[in-house]
C-alpha cells in the first residue's frame, strides 16, 4: 500500500478498512472479527483527532513517554493500546488509563501490571508477545515459555490475558511470513483449551501495513497499522 508524508487520513482509513474487509471475506472470515488498531507513533495529536473524527477509536503507541501525553490529550472515548517493547519500571505511568498492553514479554512485567492496575482499581487487557520471527531484536517470550507464564498468572485480579501478539520478520514473500503467524495461532489454540481465571486467550494481534492480508488469512483478530494510515515515519 503506498504511503505519503501528508496523507488524507480519512481516505487512507477507508482504504485500510476496505483492505481488511476484502481480506476477511476472501478467506471466509467475518470482517467484524478483526479490530483495526491505528498506530499513531511519531505522529502528532492532530493526526489522531483526524482519524477519530473519521470514526477510528482504537489507537496504538510503542513508547510509554509518547503514549501518556496522547492518552491525556486525546479523545475521551479513545481506546489505547501499548504495543512496543516494555520496561517494567514504566508500567506505572500508563496504568491509570491504558486499555490494552500487547507487548508483555515475561511474568515479571505481568506482575508489575497487576500491581499497578490494582492501585487504580482497574483491569488491564494484556497480550503475551511471542518471539515468532527468531530474530533477536524482536522481543517476546519463547513459545516454550508461554505455559509457565499462563500458569503463574491465572489468579490475577487486575489483568486479563486476552491473547497473543507477534511480529513477523520483514520478508518480501508473504509465504515466508505465513508460518510465523500460523505458529502464533497454533499456540493460542493449544493454550486456549485451558482458559480459566485471568487466562482468557482469544485474540491474535498480528499483521501490520505490509502483511495485513496474510495475517488475516492466518486468523488475526487485531491488526496494528501505522504507515498505511498516517503516512511514512521519519523516525522511530
Ligand atoms: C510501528 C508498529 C506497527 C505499525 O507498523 P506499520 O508498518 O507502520 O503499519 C505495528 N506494530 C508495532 C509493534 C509497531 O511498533
Amino acid at each position: 500500500m503506498p504511503v505519503s508524508h501528508n496523507p488524507d487520513i480519512p481516505a487512507q482509513l477507508d482504504r485500510v478498512l476496505t483492505e481488511i474487509r476484502n481480506s476477511a471475506v476472501g478467506c471466509g472470515r467475518n470482517p467484524a472479527d478483526i479490530l483495526l488498531v491505528a498506530v499513531s507513533k511519531t505522529k502528532p495529536l492532530e493526526a489522531i483527532l483526524q482519524a477519530h473524527a473519521a470514526g477510528q477509536v482504537h489507537f496504538g503507541e510503542n513508547k510509554v513517554q509518547e503514549l501518556v501525553p496522547k492518552m491525556e490529550d486525546g479523545p475521551d472515548d479513545a481506546v489505547w493500546h501499548m504495543i512496543g517493547a516494555l520496561q517494567s519500571n514504566k508500567v506505572k505511568y500508563m496504568a491509570p488509563r491504558v486499555n490494552w498492553i500487547h507487548s508483555v514479554p515475561k511474568l515479571k512485567t505481568l506482575k508489575e501490571i497487576e500491581k499497578r492496575a490494582a492501585e487504580f482499581n482497574r483491569v488491564i487487557n494484556v497480550l503475551i508477545q511471542i518471539n515468532i520471527s527468531e530474530e533477536d531484536q524482536k522481543s517476546g517470550c519463547e513459545p516454550e515459555d508461554l505455559k509457565a507464564i499462563l500458569e503463574a498468572s491465572r489468579g490475577m485480579q487486575h489483568v486479563v490475558i486476552r491473547g497473543l501478539m507477534g511480529m513477523a520478520s520483514l520478508e518480501e514473500d508473504p509465504e515466508l511470513i505465513r508460518p510465523q503467524f500460523r505458529l502464533l495461532r497454533e499456540l493460542r489454540d493449544l493454550h486456549a483449551k485451558n482458559n480459566e481465571g485471568a487466562v482468557q486467550l482469544e485474540h491474535l494481534s498480528m499483521g501490520m501495513s505490509g502483511d495485513l492480508d496474510v495475517a488475516i488469512q492466518e486468523g488475526s483478530t487485531m491488526v496494528r497499522v501505522g504507515s498505511a494510515l498516517f503516512g511514512a515515519r521519519n523516525t522511530e
